[in-house]
């Protein structure tokens, strides 16, 4: 299924991008939790953690590859920054396509669920 990330990199619809590969592009999130927040995201279509085959292995360790990448060449790298990848509803996705998110540029907290309750299981 397509989805707006589909349109970003197809070029259908703009984004500010910072990075971008033969397998990933990397943009800046259009509603911003920190002042560092960026999506990157396989060219390949992957909805979510949960759709990742032994096939794409390479791929999803390649985001990583290119959040350090970014780290290094942004000089956030050595004060330190969080990746996050939601999945589904209640780990907060609500695009479905894979993407790494990379925040920086703030001190984290910890956990990240920390003002909600948990679930009845
Ligand atoms: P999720 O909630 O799936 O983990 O993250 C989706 C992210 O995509 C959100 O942080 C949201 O702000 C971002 N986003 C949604 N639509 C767009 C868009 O059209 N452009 C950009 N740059 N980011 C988007």
């Amino acid at each position: 299924m397509s989805t707006i990330f589909d349109k970003i990199i197809s070029r259908e619809i703009p984004a500010e991008i910072v990075y971008e590969d033969d397998l990933s592009l990397a943009f800046k999130d259009i509603n911003p939790q920190a002042p560092v927040h960026l999506l990157i995201i396989p060219k390949q279509h992957i909805a979510t953690i949960n759709d990742i085959t032994e096939e794409d292995r390479e791929i999803v360790g390649h985001l990583y590859w290119v959040a350090a990448k970014i780290a290094a060449q942004y000089d956030f790298a050595k004060d330190g920054y969080r990746v996050v990848m939601n999945c589904n509803e209640d780990g907060g996705q609500s695009v479905y396509h894979i993407h790494l998110h990379l925040l920086a540029g703030i001190t984290m907290g910890w956990p990240p669920f920390a003002n909600n309750r948990p679930k009845q299981v």
